[in-house]
């Protein structure tokens, strides 16, 4: 049986170091309030190596990353699983036109991805997963975000629309899903 391996990594963008060659300089450097600021940067790592996409979700990792199947909409007939997407939030933006599919097994968790849908950058387009590694990368990436602290500078895992109103770790991690 051919079994994947996942994991995700968090890290910290900091908005005063230049990153121009990852081209993601959509801030103003001499901004005072974003430089005190750290934004959540997640990476998925299968088989050992990254998924090479720019921008993961921290909400759909949250809330769909067990089961695919919209929280709010009755018969949605797509997958709300948009883990990788757009930086604004809209996977239709990035060129993804549907999310991926999960199937809760016994033993397994499985990922079904099609390549029309705008998934050219996954290695494979059918996952699976050890169930109990699986939901151990969840585990070890929410007990991660639940111990990060930091002396100088404010985390946050979404900026928002108006200084002030960023998305703190805490709030994230008690934040009830509304989509
Ligand atoms: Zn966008």
């Amino acid at each position: 049986m051919n079994e994947d391996k996942i994991k995700i990594i968090g890290t910290w963008k900091e908005f005063d170091q230049e990153d121009k060659e990852k081209n993601i300089v959509n801030f103003d450097e001499n901004n005072n309030y974003i430089k005190n600021l750290k934004l959540l940067n997640i990476f998925i790592e299968i088989n050992g190596e990254i998924i090479n996409w720019s921008y993961v979700d921290p909400y759909i990792l949250k809330n769909y990353w067990f089961d695919h199947k919209s929280k709010h909409i009755e018969n949605y007939e797509y997958s709300c699983f948009e883990l990788f997407t757009c930086s604004c939030g809209v996977a239709g933006c990035a060129g993804i036109w549907d999310g991926i599919y999960i199937k809760n097994r016994k033993k397994s968790i499985e990922w079904r991805l099609n390549e029309r849908d705008g998934y050219k950058f996954m290695p494979k387009k059918f996952y699976s997963f050890d169930k109990n590694q699986y939901k151990k990368a969840y585990e070890d990436f929410m007990n991660w975000l639940r111990e990060e602290k930091s002396i100088n500078k404010k985390l946050c895992v979404d900026l928002g629309y108006y200084e002030g109103d960023e998305l703190s770790v805490e709030d994230f991690l008690n934040k009830k899903p509304n989509f």
